[in-house]
């Protein structure tokens, strides 16, 4: 059922990588540099990154007299590109305190509000308690859509004004968590702030708050990155490493593009776990990364 959704949610990137594969070898075609070319411009296409690209070429290029059709061709990318995500390191579970406290960052319109009414309905469905911090105050549209998807999802959310002071949002936030017993506090944040102030420093500033209120939080600091903004999602990916530890990635808008070679740029480019992928509008439309699973709907 939910390996379905992920097919559904994927179809873009697997015409792209599958049926155009597919297509390469019509009429008979073996491979030559022709052929290479051509899947090296689906690959590129796809988002998977120049460099992995020319790796992967080269080896279907050594391996050209093993394979003779699309579906052998298939097969030795879907090893080489799971080996490439699997490479990524399991971290260690924390043990898990509670509260719980996830700190959602991330640039203007990547997905980060959704995620979150995302993430507090998986929750939510797991027994777990959750609270919502409003600290997106940027506007108040924000906090509003917020509200929404806290009722959507069946959870407490914790707000003040438009405008006012996000860290002091994340710090009622987790006060709100740790006297009412909840598991799980999840905290927006704004990915555009007014231009005298500074967008990290606004963030680490969150972060400082959060952790006076609970020393060993934020336990997680989720980046949500947009799947269509292709290698652009890595360049933010680098700039918000930089200013605050980033533990993890969620990928948004898997389903709204052909570019979901995305993910393998992510897992062999960042020292970030892919964690989560949304794959549509709906409160459903999230899953945790599973790399077997999603080569699996991709070939
Ligand atoms: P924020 O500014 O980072 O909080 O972004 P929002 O959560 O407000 O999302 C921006 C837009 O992206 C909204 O229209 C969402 O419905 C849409 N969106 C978020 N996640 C997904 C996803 O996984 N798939 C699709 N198709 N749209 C998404
Ligand atoms: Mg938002």
């Amino acid at each position: 059922m939910a390996f379905n959704w992920l097919k559904k949610g994927l179809s873009k990137t697997r015409k792209l990588l599958s049926t155009d594969i597919s297509e390469l070898f019509a009429g008979n075609r073996k491979i030559d540099d022709e052929l290479l070319e051509e899947l090296e411009e689906l690959l590129i296409t796809s988002d998977i990154g120049v460099q992995t690209t020319m790796d992967l070429i080269q080896s279907i290029s050594k391996k050209s007299s093993e394979i003779s059709d699309a579906d052998q061709l298939k097969k030795v990318l879907k090893e080489k590109i799971l080996a490439l995500l699997s490479a990524e390191k399991p971290v260690p579970q924390k043990i898990m305190t509670t509260p719980h406290v996830i700190m959602v960052i991330g640039v203007n319109g990547v997905g980060k509000t959704t995620t979150i009414g995302k993430l507090a309905a998986k929750a939510v469905a797991s027994g777990e308690k959750v609270i919502i911090a409003a600290a997106d105050t940027f506007r108040a549209a924000a906090i509003e859509q917020l509200v929404i998807w806290a009722q959507r999802a069946g959870v407490e959310i914790v707000k003040h004004k438009e405008m006012s002071d996000p860290a002091a949002v994340a710090y009622d936030g987790v006060e709100a968590a740790i006297a009412r017993g909840a598991d799980i506090v999840l905290v927006d944040t704004a990915g555009r702030i007014h231009t005298k102030k500074n967008l990290m420093e606004e963030l680490k500033k969150i972060k400082r708050a959060i952790s006076k209120k609970l020393p060993e939080a934020p336990h997680e600091i989720l980046l949500v990155l947009d799947a269509t903004t292709g290698q652009n999602a890595l360049s933010q990916a680098k700039l918000f490493k930089d200013a605050l530890d980033v533990t993890g990635i969620a990928l948004a808008k898997l389903d709204g593009t052909a570019k979901g070679g995305i993910v393998v740029s992510i897992c062999s480019m960042l020292e970030i776990p892919l964690k989560y992928i949304g794959v549509g509008e709906k409160i459903e439309d999230l899953q945790k990364f599973d790399s077997v699973q999603f080569v699996d709907a991709l070939f």
